[in-house]
């Protein structure tokens, strides 16, 4: 399989293959550029059905890294790793150890933290092993401060704060009260983001596969509950995806009526072109990797230190990222999607 024509090779700086016979670990550590910082992101366990998407992931993920640190304003690198096997039943100790001295063994250009079949035990394991993790711990075990292990409460503040800044770019106000917001996911981030639209004043429809998580919400916040598709054809002010990615696609957009789309999900266009769809229609799209990055903002102070009032203001930041993106597609009539991966670059390269 070659590396460096795959069409998804975009000038990685390393690209690691690891196997360890004893635990059976197969992993890529992908290391995609570490011209801002060493490269931090996530170790994905995924039962990849052959090791071609295994390599697809590893080197599209890190290459998003880079782009999302940079636009961030992070001292950050982008990199990924994944494990290949089955979360349910292929996880032990001695696996995630094996994969923290692999970790190690790069010396700090990249740094691992927990995602999609990952999570705080696997982080420890792999933290008994090496420095370069973070979300290791929950706050109190961490002592405190910005070490929170969480990310997700600063993924929902920053989403919240982007989401401020599409509606007062798009529908010209400020004040959310009566704001008309569909919500689709209630998780750690989407339940969090729910209680300050709620808080603000905002009406919700909401909607989750989890039947609890949507009687919380309607209990908790009086939010309406709405069924799987309906979510996409409301006539709201704003939908929020905060569930899974490629929402936006040729069949959801012939459903979705609302001016502004803000949501913490990853990955929300099913192809790049239904940016331009949304963009020619007049829907304000905040791009997923700009608002969302309130995570990998929490995590990079949580490795390099900071105290929490540093970790808000930088979040904040995101509101002033996103008028930028807003402002300058405004100007160059192109979607923000695409003035996200400009400022990006442009950041990268400065
Ligand atoms: P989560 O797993 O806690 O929550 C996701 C929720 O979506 C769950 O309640 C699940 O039941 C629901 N869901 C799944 N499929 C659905 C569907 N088809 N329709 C409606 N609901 C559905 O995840 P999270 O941490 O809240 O993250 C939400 C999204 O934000 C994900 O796409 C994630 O990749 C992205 N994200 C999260 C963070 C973070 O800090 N947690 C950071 C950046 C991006």
């Amino acid at each position: 399989m070659p590396i460096f024509a795959h069409p998804e090779f975009d000038q990685h700086e390393q690209v690691m293959f690891c196997h360890d016979k004893a635990s059976g670990l197969n992993a890529i550590i992908a290391v995609h550029n570490t011209r801002l910082g060493p490269a931090l992101g996530g170790c994905r366990m995924w039962p990849y059905a052959d090791e071609q998407q295994a390599v697809n992931d590893v080197l599209r993920l890190s290459r998003g890294m880079t782009y999302k640190s940079a636009l961030a304003g992070l001292p950050l690198g982008g990199g990924k790793a994944v494990i290949i096997g089955d979360p349910r039943k292929d996880k032990t100790e001695a696996l995630f150890q094996a994969m923290g001295d692999f970790v190690e063994s790069l010396g700090g250009r990249y740094i691992t933290a927990a995602d999609s079949g990952t999570g705080v035990t696997e982080m420890a394991q792999m933290g008994q092993r090496t420095r370069h993790v973070v979300g290791a711990g929950t706050r109190e075990q961490l002592g405190g401060g910005t070490r929170s292990g969480d990310p997700s409460p600063a993924t929902a503040l920053g989403v919240y704060i982007g989401l401020c800044e599409a509606v007062r770019q798009r529908l010209e106000r400020s004040d959310l009260s009566g704001l008309r917001v569909a919500i689709q996911g209630l998780g750690q981030v989407g339940f969090n983001l729910a209680q300050q639209l709620s808080a603000a004043g905002a009406q919700l429809w909401v909607h989750d596969i989890q039947e609890a998580n949507v009687r919380r919400a309607v209990d908790e916040l009086g939010a309406h509950a709405v069924s799987g598709q309906d979510i996409y054809g409301l006539d709201v002010d704003v939908f929020s995806p905060c569930a899974m990615g490629a929402v936006i696609n040729d069949e959801t957009l012939q459903l979705l009526r609302a001016p502004v789309i803000a949501g913490a999900a990853n990955n929300q266009l099913a192809r790049p072109e239904h940016g331009d769809v949304l963009w020619r229609r007049g829907c304000l799209h905040a791009p997923d990797y700009a608002i969302n990055a309130g995570g990998i903002i929490d995590v990079s102070y949580e490795y390099n230190g900071g105290t929490p009032e540093q970790v808000r203001q930088h979040v904040e930041g995101i509101g002033e990222t996103l008028r930028q993106i807003f402002e300058r597609a405004k100007a160059e009539d192109r979607n923000t999607t695409l003035i996200a991966d400009s400022l990006a670059h442009e950041r990268l390269n400065a």
